[in-house]
């Protein structure tokens, strides 16, 4: 079944519960129990694309397994933003070739933003034969019809469907935990940074209902929940497409309003549309985690044009005074971009220059990743790889300084911690975060789940490391 340039009819929630018990009977008919794995690339929001994945894979009857060659559906939700990562999943697909002659009744789907991209459902249509489903998020509530058309009729799926359509609520999820839990509060960017595939593949932004997104916290928090991530490729425009009147600050505030300890985090701010509001509300939120992630991606005024950011370097910088006056002990991360087409040995030392005036506390690099379709696909790109890489290790470099001065300044302090799992490593036997985001390899005799004091004894470029406070 291919959907061509026809808009998939949507399904209702009675029709999606219909599908999925449907294959529900096939799958017990066959009188044996079936096993699904579920693998995901890429950003927080393809996390929060595959707890729909899961709670739709779990309505159908399937059971989890962390093993692939157990599995009989394998679903992977892959990424598009960089040409590694799909290099990278294109190779594990091709290496399920050998799974599927082990077991002829393994169902592979592959799904999310790159086979979003024409190009790429090419490739896989020719050269990855062991692939049966292929659909794109904006068909995910499909998923379960998609495959009981495969189950029925053994033919390969490639469903495109042109528009985003409508947000669909009310959609199983299933979390892996309880303790931490993604909120997407909207869909698709608009943005248009010419290095970007993202607005190509996820659409035009849409907004999620306010009350619902409460709704779902409040719930969430009455589960247990301590630490919710709101979701969007650039929260700071949320309700703009809605018109409704409730920005993204406002839905901090409603949130923060829901009894019970828990923090409230969010990704990611775009520079251009954070505005002192945000930091306002924010500072007044007692929930509100002081972490706030603004990716800067260049320092250089012509760069940052070029790449469509909407903001010079000297704006960035007043940025984050502004919300580290308002919130001191802000922990503030960003993502940056080397060797971006036409950047010159001078222009990158302008990234510098503001890395080292800001002082991150962590840093994402990134090397410019070509991607088809976008306008800095076809710029002139002289830099070699290799200059690109030493100016990525230079960064790299700056910024590691940086990070260990920070975490050295943490050691002797007691800082608030909420336990978010237990490790293997003996010593270390727990996982937790600072309220800014900070990772605390921790000693101590605790569950996960709550929110403890924790002595820092020691500091690394990446971590901390503490033991429960007994004061
Ligand atoms: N919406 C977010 C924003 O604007 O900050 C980020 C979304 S993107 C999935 C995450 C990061 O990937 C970006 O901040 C950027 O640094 C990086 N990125 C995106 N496209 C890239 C490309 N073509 N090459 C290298 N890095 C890229
Ligand atoms: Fe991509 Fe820019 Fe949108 Fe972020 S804001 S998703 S970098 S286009």
């Amino acid at each position: 079944m291919d959907y061509g340039q026809t808009k998939p009819a949507r399904s209702g929630p009675e029709r999606l519960r219909a599908v999925c018990g449907r294959i529900k009977n096939l799958i017990e008919a066959e009188g044996t129990p079936a096993l699904a794995f579920l693998d995901t690339y890429g950003c927080q929001q393809n996390e929060a694309d595959s707890d729909i994945l899961r709670g739709l894979i779990g309505e159908m009857g399937y059971s989890f397994t962390d093993d692939e060659n157990k599995a009989d559906l394998i679903v992977i939700n892959t990424c598009a933003v960089r040409e590694h990562a799909q290099m990278r999943i294109l190779g594990n697909v091709g290496a399920l070739t050998h799974a599927k002659k082990q077991n002829p009744r393994l169902i592979v789907a592959l799904c999310g933003c790159m086979v979003r991209q024409e190009h790429m459902i090419e490739k896989v249509k020719r050269s990855y034969r062991v692939v049966d489903i292929v659909f794109g998020m904006h068909e995910m509530s499909k998923f379960p019809e998609l495959l009981e058309q495969f189950l029925l009729t053994g033919k390969r799926i490639f469903a495109r469907s042109p528009e985003e359509g409508e947000i669909e609520e009310n959609l199983p999820v299933l979390r892996e935990g309880k303790i931490k839990a993604r909120i997407p509060v909207m869909y698709g960017c608009n943005n248009f940074c010419s290095y970007c595939v993202v607005p190509f593949v996820r659409g035009r932004e849409r907004s999620r209902d306010a009350a619902l997104i409460t709704d779902e916290a409040r719930s969430l928090v009455e589960n247990g929940c301590k630490d919710i991530m709101l979701l969007g490729q650039n929260v700071n425009s949320y309700g703009l497409d809605r018109g409704a009147g409730t920005d993204f600050s406002d839905l901090i505030a409603g949130i923060n309003e829901i009894p019970g300890e828990f923090l409230i985090r969010f990704m990611t701010s775009h520079p251009k549309d954070a505005t002192e509001k945000l930091f306002s509300v924010m500072a007044a939120s007692e929930k509100c985690a002081r972490h706030i992630h603004l990716p800067v991606q260049s320092g250089n005024d012509r760069v940052l044009r070029a790449m469509n950011r909407g903001y010079t370097g000297e704006e960035y910088a007043d940025l984050a005074e502004k919300a580290r006056r308002l919130m001191p002990d802000l922990v503030l991360t960003t993502d940056v971009i080397v060797g971006f087409p036409g950047e010159t040995d001078r222009e990158f030392e302008d990234t510098l220059e503001l890395v080292k005036k800001v002082e991150f506390d962590a840093m994402f690099t990134f090397i410019f990743s070509k991607r088809e379709g976008t306008p800095a696909a076809c710029m002139d790109d002289p830099v070699t790889r290799s200059e690109k890489q030493a100016r990525f290790d230079r960064l790299l470099e700056v910024q590691n300084v940086i990070s260990e001065k920070k975490h050295a300044a943490c050691i002797g302090k007691t800082v608030k911690v909420l336990i978010d799992g237990e490790t293997k490593n003996s010593e270390y036997n727990l996982s937790s975060r600072t309220n800014g985001g900070r990772l605390v390899h921790l000693r101590g005799n605790l569950a996960p789940g709550g929110f403890v004091n924790a002595e820092i004894t020691g500091a690394a470029t990446w971590a901390l490391f503490g033991e429960v406070s007994r004061r």
